[in-house]
């Protein structure tokens, strides 16, 4: 959009670099501080936005390592839900929306039970990482890694995807290695293909759940749509591309997954694979009779996981205090848009 500008208006095209160290290098607030254009040069940019998202909450946890925002888009007034997750280790991960809504409907996520709403663009993506840059800049810290990891599935918006990673990895726009890119998906193999195909050469997270078939369709609908054999056959070809390790979300509901034979089967699936398992103490949610997996349950399974030499941690809830945590991203009044 910034191109065309200058194209329409015969401007240099160093134009181009000078906006775009401004806007993604120095995070200015607004059009006005890009002091490298001239205040007429600036005037042109009026035609676009400066931002696609308008503020309409932020919440910050308890222990101040979490915050959501709830966005609403500048197009619809359709909202969406964006989380900054600030670890002792000094990352600074934001967890971003691809979707309003989301269609795949897996049974344990708020997310799923808002239906699909729409697709995000991949302005509306970046923007959502740019916004919880500018805040971090004030303190003269950075994001540190972006995570597809929010409402939506990636590959079901795949081109919007690619191209708000494009600008994420740009090392003239945002400048984020590719290695701190995590794209997480339901199980969309041919997507999933394309995107490799593709060159994307960040890293991957499979949202498991479930070590067989049989439990996984009765988890996530896309189970039947794509088997646990083609999902696995397209890891190991992206592991194989890449030599990097694939993240395994598993999330533990009570008496549903969290059996020490689902353990047992876990740690055979991924026996000899490059793989790191990523537990999740399921986060409850209105409507879903799932309970979280209680701590004894919680061990044992770890415990099998350890003693077959799987790779795993237990992942720390963060932000559940606002409904940030994994799976609750729901854009409370979605409902009501
Ligand atoms: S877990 Fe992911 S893919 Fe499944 S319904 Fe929720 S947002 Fe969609």
């Amino acid at each position: 959009m910034v191109e065309q500008i200058i194209k329409n208006n015969n401007l240099p095209l160093y134009k181009i670099d000078q906006f775009n160290k401004a806007f993604y290098g120095d995070l200015v607030v607004s059009f006005d501080d890009i002091t490298t254009w001239s205040k007429k040069e600036r005037q042109l940019l009026n035609e676009i936005k400066f931002i696609s998202l308008d503020v309409q909450t932020q919440q910050i946890s308890k222990k101040q390592d979490t915050i959501k925002v709830l966005f609403k888009r500048k197009l619809d007034g359709k909202l969406i839900e964006t989380v900054l997750m600030r670890f002792e280790d000094g990352r600074n991960t934001v967890c971003v929306s691809c979707m309003v809504g989301c269609p795949v409907n897996c049974t344990f996520c708020a997310t799923g039970k808002l239906g699909f709403k729409g697709n995000l663009t991949a302005t509306e993506i970046v923007d959502q990482v740019l916004y919880f840059a500018r805040i971090l800049k004030k303190e003269k810290a950075k994001i540190t890694n972006v995570v597809y990891m929010g409402m939506g599935e990636p590959m079901l918006n795949l081109e919007n995807v690619q191209q708000s990673i494009d600008i994420l990895t740009d090392s003239n726009k945002f400048g984020l290695g590719a290695r701190r890119i995590t794209v997480s998906t339901s199980g969309y193999v041919a997507q999933f293909n394309k995107l490799v195909v593709d060159g994307f050469r960040g890293r991957v997270a499979i949202s498991l759940h479930a070590p067989n078939q049989v439990l996984r369709e009765k988890l996530m609908p896309v189970a039947k749509a794509y088997s646990l054999d083609q999902i696995m056959q397209a890891l190991d070809n992206y592991v194989a591309l890449t030599n990097k390790r694939v993240s395994y979300e598993y999330v533990l509901i009570n008496k549903v997954n969290d059996m020490q034979e689902n353990a047992q089967e876990l740690s055979e699936l991924l026996t000899g694979r490059l793989a790191h398992v990523n537990l999740i103490p399921y986060n409850s949610i209105k409507g879903v009779e799932y309970e979280r997996s209680t701590p004894e349950r919680i061990k044992i399974f770890c415990e099998v996981l350890k003693s077959n030499n799987i790779n795993y941690s237990l992942r720390v809830t963060m932000g559940d205090d606002i409904s940030a945590a994994c799976g609750q991203l729901a854009g409370e009044t979605v409902e009501r848009s």
